[in-house]
């Protein structure tokens, strides 16, 4: 049966680009599943369903095709979009960067992005707390990196005139013949005096001394994914080095650091209490501090020390879910060192009448 991707979308047929990308925005955060009020499967599907929809109508080729035949053939290796593939986005607005092509905002590496070559890719590591990680806080990250030298737009040649570099003839390879005799092995590498561009400049622009970039300080904002992992590498396209016209992008590595109390497995979090025997014997609720949070932990009676209790889903977020770790609070009971005449006479006393009935003080 033929897919009706305009009524995917609600839009008619006569329905401009910017009616289309409006109306699949409105949509993609209906259904993306950090904000989405539905049902996740049916929020998947639907999802899905306005992907591809908006992967065919804000195509006009794609469009063209599938107005005169009613489908469209995505060819061989195509994957079903899903919102998996957008979920680790942490801003939504990220999310549209990958369809709109916005500069400057980050994604989570492997989102398929076209690279610019790894050897213009830069890498900062940001260090980060756990806390951080916790609430997804949003961090500046501060770099230097080579850019294009505008007064000779990349070219490093003074005003702009350049030659044919001789050393690769143009074509901006080299061709390395390495070993002797039978084991010859010939390998290609970019020009090393044009950088592979093929033209060298015929004088040297001043602004850059004829290396056509400049290093200039370039800054981030990182938001950091909620529950991201250690070394996780959040993309920046368009902020690496420059070289010949080309730009790469930066890699933000983040490095997690410990938070001194709280230990962290993958998302669940571990945590330490103390209460005293009483409580421990008779239960209570205690208030426990999770970064910026109390958290009311219930300590059944008879809790015994070094017990681990669980508050389901109070750990970390899980990244690319609405969902949470649980935490985990191991109760230590403390025992007083020391005591009033009236504190040890009551404690004595509850010593001797244990030993007859309910045996306090032995196991
Ligand atoms: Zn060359
Ligand atoms: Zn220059």
């Amino acid at each position: 049966m033929a897919k009706d991707y305009y009524r995917s979308l609600g839009v008619d047929k006569n329905a401009s680009e910017d009616d289309i990308k409006k109306a699949f925005r409105t949509l993609a955060k209906k259904y993306h599943p950090d904000s989405t009020s539905e049902d996740k499967k049916v929020a998947e599907e639907k999802f899905k369903e306005i992907s591809e929809a908006y992967e065919v109508l804000s195509d006009p080729e794609k469009r063209r095709r599938y107005d005169q035949t009613g489908s469209v053939d995505f060819g061989q290796g195509r994957q079903d979009l899903t919102w998996q593939d957008f979920s680790h986005f942490s801003d939504f607005d990220d999310l549209f960067s990958r369809f709109f092509g916005g500069s400057g905002a980050g994604d989570i590496f492997g989102g398929g992005f076209r690279n610019q070559g790894p050897d213009l890719d830069l890498a900062v590591r940001l260090k980060v707390t756990l806390s951080d990680v916790y609430y997804g806080e949003t961090r500046t990250v501060k770099f230097r990196r080579n850019s294009i030298c505008e007064v000779c737009n990349g070219t490093g040649a003074k005003n702009g005139k350049v030659k044919t570099c001789p050393t690769c003839g143009g074509s901006g390879q080299q061709r390395v013949v390495q070993g002797q005799g039978r084991f010859k092995m010939v390998s290609v590498t970019t020009c090393r005096t044009c950088g592979g561009t093929g033209k060298i400049p015929i004088e040297t622009c001043q602004n850059c001394k004829g290396t056509g970039t400049i290093a200039v300080n370039d800054s981030v904002n990182v938001t950091i994914p909620k529950g991201a992992p250690d070394n996780v590498k959040i993309r920046f396209r368009g902020h690496g080095q420059s070289q010949g016209g080309r730009t790469g992008d930066l890699f933000v590595v983040l490095n997690i650091m410990d938070e001194p109390g709280i230990t962290r497995r993958g998302n669940d979090l571990y945590i330490t209490t103390e209460i005293s025997f009483p409580e421990a014997a008779l239960g209570t609720s205690v208030e426990v501090n999770l970064f910026r949070e109390k958290i009311d932990v219930k300590i059944p009676a008879g809790t015994q020390p070094g017990e681990v209790l669980r508050v389901k889903n109070g750990g970390m977020p899980v990244m690319n879910s609405n969902s949470k770790g649980d935490l985990h609070v191991r109760v230590l009971v403390s025992v007083p060192k020391h005591l009033s005449s009236r504190e040890k006479e009551l404690i004595s006393e509850l010593g001797n009448f244990g030993q007859k009935k309910h045996s306090w003080f032995s196991r």
